[in-house]
């Protein structure tokens, strides 16, 4: 379909730095963390005050502060919107330390589809559509589920039923590589609007789980997937079915819980998820290091997400991180765990 060699890793990394909260403000925490202007590709970390101690990191792009969720969204996911109408899977993932934007990144205000706080899910959706219906795309339908992967139990959170379905993966026998969710909500939406009722019923349930669970969404890997379908037809009369998928993925935080004295249970779940990013991050290295072992089966979540990494797909990674000294030693965590990435 392309000439693009598929053994290029295709893996891009960048930094969104979120500007300081009221708890930082509050409490003095200077600002540790700066970046050339609102999109670049260094971010400086200082240290200690010495100048000396100051870091430069490199990264695909760097966001500051002050760039907005449009910014965002017109260099890192329309690029990938475009793969995705052409027929390739695209995967986008969120990490980093609770509270440094992940979810405002991926989901920010859902009630406006493309309002100045809207994330990258509602103004995906806007934007595909806006392409489909413009025309010349042919037939086509568009298809999402939304997953909350918890303790490495899946949740449908679209599922119609009142409690949550518990679903199963299957390795697809017919499509090596792909795996199949038994009994996911695959919802068809049409239009916006259908996107906006869809995803604030998703979200809902997220959050009622989070009441319910205490404190389950820092824990919880959160998988937003679009599924598109385009019918052409070639000169020659042939009728061709382009399948692209896009997948958009809020992880769960990356702190390490066990550093803070967490009980038993707490400490295994926290070790259930750090077992799912670091099997994530053992995934990516080995795509990057073009290693003919690929771990995809040693989590969950890289298992979901098999057919979506690697290839002839594209990756990318947003590391969100905090500006304040606060959390310098979460920040560097962060930026370690996103530089072996590149
Ligand atoms: P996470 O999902 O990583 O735990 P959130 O996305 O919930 O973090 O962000 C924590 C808080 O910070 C939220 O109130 C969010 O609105 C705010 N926030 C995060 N990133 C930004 C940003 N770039 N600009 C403005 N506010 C932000
Ligand atoms: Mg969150």
């Amino acid at each position: 379909m392309s000439s693009r060699d598929p053994q290029e890793a295709n893996i891009a990394v960048v930094v969104r730095v979120r500007p300081r909260n009221q708890k930082e403000i509050r409490e003095n925490s200077p600002i540790t963390v700066t970046t050339n202007g609102i999109r670049g590709r260094e971010l400086h970390v200082k240290a200690n005050q010495a100048e000396a101690a100051t870091k430069t990191y490199s990264f695909d792009k760097v966001f500051g502060p002050d760039a907005g969720q449009d910014l965002l969204f017109d260099d890192v996911v329309a690029p990938m919107l475009k793969e995705v109408l052409m027929g390739y899977n695209c995967t986008i993932f969120a990490y980093g330390q609770t509270g440094t934007g992940k979810t405002y990144t991926m989901e920010g205000d859902l009630a406006t589809i493309r309002g100045e706080h809207a994330g990258i899910i509602p103004r995906t959706l806007y934007s595909l559509f806006n392409t489909l219906e413009s025309g010349d795309a042919g037939e086509y339908s568009v298809r999402v589920s939304f997953i909350e992967l918890y303790n490495e139990e899946l949740k449908d959170l679209l599922s119609s039923e009142e409690d949550f379905r518990k679903l199963r993966i299957f390795e697809d026998y017919n499509k090596k590589g792909s795996v199949v969710i038994q009994g996911v909500e695959e919802t068809l939406v049409k239009n916006a609007a259908d996107v906006i009722a869809v995803l604030q019923r998703g979200s809902n349930k997220r959050q009622i789980a989070a009441t319910k669970m205490n404190e389950v969404s820092s824990r919880s890997h959160c998988i937003f997937c679009i599924t598109v379908h385009i019918k052409e037809t070639t000169p020659e009369g042939e009728e061709l079915v382009k399948v692209g998928k896009l997948n958009l993925v809020d992880l769960a935080g990356s702190e390490n819980i066990g550093r803070s004295g967490a009980e038993n249970r707490r400490a295994k779940e926290a070790g259930m998820i750090n077992q799912s990013l670091l099997t994530l991050g053992r995934v990516i290295n080995a795509l990057v290091d073009r290693s003919p072992h690929i771990p995809y089966r040693e989590s969950k979540l890289t298992r979901l997400l098999q057919d979506s990494l690697g290839g002839r797909t594209k990756t990318c990674i947003i590391a969100a991180v905090s500006p304040a000294k606060c959390n310098i030693e979460e920040t560097m965590s962060t930026l370690d765990y996103a530089h072996r990435a590149k």
